[in-house]
């Protein structure tokens, strides 16, 4: 197995240790403390959920602005953007990096998407690969490309406390209906070791005659914890369950200067420890029990071993989304 840190960095991270290790530690304990919050938030949650209105829609049509595989012509990246349209409207989810790298204008163009063709934005976690850029997250604020802002005031539905200039910014505080016959989970908390607690919220709908579709992020809260907030809030079989399932297990996308960042930094856990494909290994289990007939897999936060096995295992019909392409579900 690689280095996740080169030993070229090594001497420097032992100078760095006195100072390191300590902010190591009062991390360590924050995200302990943060780990019984999120899975107390998530049970009062879980526990006060009620089934949802979902209307039966006749399809929903995914097509993807930004992900990590690209078709031919497509820009690839480690972010999300998903164009939801089905037969009551359309909606935006995620907004990749933003203006900060290329993949979401580029794409965007050659897709010929009009922000005035969505109805709302929705934010599934307020993480620079879903928002808008490094700057958007430290500032906690949603950016798009100026070429990309909507002409009308729409909504942006938050799973947490943020701002999203040029839209009406709501923060989603439960499971409700949004718009286009889409709803949303409401924000599932996970704690995550360097970015602490982390609210998310996936999206849910019900195909005529098929079933649920559900929609993740990055998938922080965890697919187990999405599905069973699905289980609460409607009994129709599931059919499709799409976007990022986070898990970067021997490698991860963006490493840099001989650091994998998603790897040391994205997992969620201490920096020590890594996803194990014992746990990769139960969540395909989890994801089988449920039985969808179809799996969208993002590869943004996934590694390739991973989608790998994924794709072998899952007993769903399983596809890699690449930008550039429509699906319909
Ligand atoms: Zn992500
Ligand atoms: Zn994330």
């Amino acid at each position: 197995m690689s280095f996740r840190i080169s030993p070229l960095w090594w001497p420097l991270l032992a100078l760095a240790s006195p100072v390191v290790a300590p902010w190591l530690l009062l991390r360590q304990r924050r995200f302990e403390q943060n780990c019984d919050r999120a899975a107390g938030l998530n049970r009062t949650r879980l526990d006060r959920a009620a089934p949802l209105d979902l209307p039966a829609l006749d399809h929903v049509d995914l097509t993807v602005l930004v992900e990590w595989q690209a078709g031919e012509g497509f820009l690839g990246d480690a972010g999300v953007s998903y164009l939801l349209e089905t037969d009551r409207g359309a909606m935006l989810y995620d907004v990749g990096f933003g203006a900060t790298r290329p993949a979401f204008v580029h794409n965007a163009a050659r897709l010929g998407f009009d922000p005035d063709q969505v109805q709302a934005l929705t934010i599934s976690h307020l993480h620079s690969d879903h928002m808008g850029g490094l700057a958007a997250q430290r500032a906690r604020q949603v950016t798009l490309p100026p070429e990309l802002m909507p002409s009308t005031r729409m909504p942006c539905f938050l799973p947490d406390r943020a701002t999203a200039p040029g839209f009406a910014a709501e923060v989603v505080e439960g499971p409700r209906p949004l718009v286009a016959g889409i709803a949303s989970t409401g924000p599932l908390a996970r704690s995550l070791f360097l970015f602490g607690l982390t609210e998310e919220q996936a999206l849910l709908a019900r195909i005529e005659g098929k079933g649920l579709v559900v929609l993740t992020g990055c998938g922080h809260p965890t697919i187990e914890v999405v599905l069973q907030m699905v289980r609460c809030l409607s009994d129709e079989p599931l059919y499709a369950v799409g976007g990022g399932l986070h898990f970067p297990v021997t490698g991860g996308r963006g490493n840099r200067a001989g650091i994998q960042f998603q790897t040391l930094l994205g997992t969620g856990k201490p920096p020590w420890q890594r996803i194990t494909d014992e746990e990769l290994g139960r969540t395909i289990a989890v994801l089988n029990a449920a039985g969808p007939q179809r799996v969208y897999l993002s590869a943004h936060d996934t590694c390739d071993h991973a989608l790998d096995r994924l794709l072998n295992e899952l007993q769903a019909e399983t596809q890699v989304l690449a930008a550039g392409a429509t699906y319909r579900l």
